[in-house]
């Protein structure tokens, strides 16, 4: 299986290349990454070097790279993982989000178009459905109603890949993931933020009141649930990844201090992002009932192992 993984120095990319190299021998992956700033190559040191993986730093916006790419390769299957990825970084410029998220993701489209591949994932947010108020789910069916940039980039992305699907006959699907966690990630998000400046005493600046709620799932969750799409899924399908574990943002920064002993006061509020949705809550039945997907981490055992992580690396 030829598989173009693209992203794959990323937060949740690698933890896909590092699972594909060790679990799934017939695999060769050729990871399209530009390097930004999100990326880091040491994301890949426990599986590298390896015979079965080539990286190719370019943009997937990069038609004449993304072009010549899929013609010496004639893929498999495609996983789209890169794009620009912070919501804040978002709001100040949203032309890099255009340019890799909806650009990128329609050169990927075009080159699938005319050099056929098994399957097109497109790696996608539950942030595309907008906000929730304080009852009910995201399901598949629920509307697109971006908020931040960031999310309105990524919601284009997906109508791009559903309207390739319909037009030209692609094999697609879409994974809409809830806010992972997990190793590797960059430190500017949220958990690892509040880890890195916890371990070194520094203030730990909180959003508003706190009370926005987050759906967290373990990204070696994640990364299982997109293979199981990839694999088994019905083409044409989006599938909700989440691991029903919703939590207000102040609970996930007081257990983070709790499990590095230190005191709460280090919580800092600060004003409150511009369109900050209030709430995500995933449904993930889909995924659970067709492809028998389940998480396998537990959210007390899973933070207490990432902030360890941080705190040795
Ligand atoms: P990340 O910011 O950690 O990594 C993004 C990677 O993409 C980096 O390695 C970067 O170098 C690469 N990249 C950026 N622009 C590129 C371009 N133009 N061409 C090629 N490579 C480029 O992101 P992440 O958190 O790993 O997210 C991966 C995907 O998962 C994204 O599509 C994101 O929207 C989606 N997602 C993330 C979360 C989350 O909680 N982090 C949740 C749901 C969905």
């Amino acid at each position: 299986m030829r598989l173009l993984i693209t992203g794959g120095l990323g937060f949740i990319g690698s933890a896909m290349v590092r699972r594909v190299l060790t679990q799934v021998p017939e695999a060769t992956v050729v990871n399209l990454d530009a390097l930004t700033y999100a990326g880091n190559p040491h994301n890949l040191d426990p599986v590298l070097p390896h015979p079965r993986y080539r990286w190719v730093q370019a943009s997937i916006a990069d038609a004449a790279a993304v072009e010549a790419l899929f013609r010496e390769m004639a893929f498999d299957a495609v996983l789209n993982f890169a794009a620009e990825t912070h919501v804040d970084r978002s709001i100040v410029d949203a032309a890099p989000f255009i340019e890799t998220n909806v650009r990128g993701t329609e050169v990927l489209l075009h080159a699938a178009r005319r050099y056929p591949v098994g399957r097109f994932v497109q790696i996608s947010t539950d942030e595309v459905y907008g906000s929730l108020g304080p009852e009910g789910l995201f399901h598949e069916e629920s509307p697109l109603d971006p908020s931040s940039p960031y999310a309105a980039s990524k919601a284009a992305a997906d109508l791009l890949t559903l309207a390739y699907a319909k037009t030209y006959g692609i094999r697609v699907n879409i994974t809409r993931c809830s806010n992972n966690y997990g190793p590797y990630q960059f430190p500017e998000k949220f958990i690892p933020l509040f880890i890195t400046r916890a371990l070194q005493n520094q203030p730990c600046p909180l959003y508003g009141d706190g009370l926005h709620v987050r759906d967290w799932i373990h990204v070696e969750d994640h990364v299982d649930g997109i293979w199981a799409v990839l694999t088994q899924g019905t083409p044409g399908r989006i599938y909700n990844i989440g691991a029903r574990n919703p939590r207000p943002n102040r609970e996930v920064a007081e257990t983070i201090l709790r499990l590095l002993g230190r005191n709460p006061d280090l919580i800092t509020p600060v004003a409150d992002r511009l369109g900050h949705d209030r709430r995500y809550a995933l449904d993930p039945t889909r995924i659970e009932t067709e492809l028998g997907w389940r998480p396998r981490f537990r959210w007390e055992e899973g933070l207490a192992a990432t902030v360890h992580w941080y705190a040795q690396h």
